[in-house]
């Protein structure tokens, strides 16, 4: 059955705060990702403060980043603001533009071996010159926070306790929010990078739906979607996903963040139609993306947890 009679949030907050609702027109339940970040950060900042009570001391957050990118600069920005927010223990190894692969390596390897860190975030885009599948085999995977480090996907590949990058947790997370329940369901994800949409199918699969992954070599994209109660798309193309190309009432999860010329920011789902034929849709922005740095704590308060993987 598909999503159309999705259960309204839990609480009154996400209710109360979004301000969807005010066209009469659009059919789908918006997933207020705005209001969720928020709800986790509350709950987060309590989690924090027990972990420093039992333990004397913070979780810490170490991200590790090369030089050279602006918009690194600014997603760092807002991860200090996050962990200082939450009480959460940041450091940043800031590494010259011209630092070397050994350099990298050996930076990654280092904050592996200090106990004082308990995540780690290595941070994208590298230099050209710097190679991140080299340097994440220098990264503990206890510690691998973004959930890149081939240990993690593999744990994840065998249904097991792994760290998984932020993004696809943050829309199972959204999911769950919203008492969408995936067992048993079709579901269809666009796109099979690493860290969005390979990891979110295996999730998918992983809560019992049943699931199709689609990327640019997938002939009629919209013959499969349609079968589906749930898609989620991660593609990085705009208006990829069209409304008719939607089963009436699925549950749609829009991972894509395009800026358009004129500054805005659009999903890979064409808002206007989908919202018409969908169940339960992310906006753009608002939707997935708020929930992705929040995860990124829920990871390191996992990571910090003794034997946290290895049990
Ligand atoms: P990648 O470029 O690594 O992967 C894109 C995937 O989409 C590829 O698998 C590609 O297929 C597939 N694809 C491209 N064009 C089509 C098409 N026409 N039809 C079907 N599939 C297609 O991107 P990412 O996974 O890193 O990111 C995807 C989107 O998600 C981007 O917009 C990015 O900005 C956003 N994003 C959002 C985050 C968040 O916090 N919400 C975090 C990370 C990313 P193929 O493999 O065949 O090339």
């Amino acid at each position: 059955m598909p999503f159309d009679r999705c259960v309204a949030p839990r609480t009154g907050a996400t209710q109360r705060s979004w301000p969807y609702h005010i066209d009469t027109h659009m059919s789908a339940l918006l997933l207020d990702g705005r209001a969720f970040a928020q709800e986790m950060r509350v709950e987060l900042q309590a989690e924090v403060r027990s972990f420093r009570e039992q333990r004397g001391l913070p979780p810490q957050l170490t991200v590790i980043q090369v030089a050279g990118d602006a918009s690194s600069d600014r997603y760092v920005r807002s991860i200090r603001k996050l962990c200082d927010t939450l009480g959460v223990a940041f450091r940043l190894e800031h590494l010259p533009a011209d630092s070397t692969q050994e350099t990298l390596n050996a930076t990654v390897a280092g904050c592996s071996a200090d106990p004082a860190i308990h995540g780690i975030l290595l941070q994208m885009p590298l230099p050209a010159h710097l190679q991140a599948d080299q340097a994440v085999w220098h990264l503990d995977y206890r510690k691998d926070v973004d959930g890149i480090h081939p240990a993690n996907a593999g744990l994840l590949a065998q249904g097991r306790l792994a760290l998984v990058p932020n993004t696809p947790a943050g829309g199972m997370a959204l999911l769950q929010r919203y008492n969408i329940d995936v067992v048993g369901k079709r579901a269809a994800v666009v796109g099979r990078s690493a860290i969005v949409g390979r990891p979110m199918a295996l999730l998918l699969v992983q809560s019992h739906a049943t699931v199709t992954i689609c990327h640019s070599r997938t002939p009629d994209l919209g013959a499969i979607l349609r079968e589906c109660d749930l898609v989620a798309v991660a593609a990085g193309r705009p208006a990829l996903v069209t409304g008719d190309m939607l089963r009436p009432g699925a549950a749609v999860l829009d991972f894509g963040i395009n800026v358009q010329p004129d500054g805005s920011i659009v999903g890979d789902v064409d808002f206007a139609s989908a919202v018409e034929a969908a169940g339960a849709l992310t906006p753009v922005p608002g939707g997935a993306g708020p929930v992705t740095n929040v995860m990124l704590i829920r990871n390191l308060l996992s990571a910090a947890s003794e034997n946290a993987l290895t049990s």
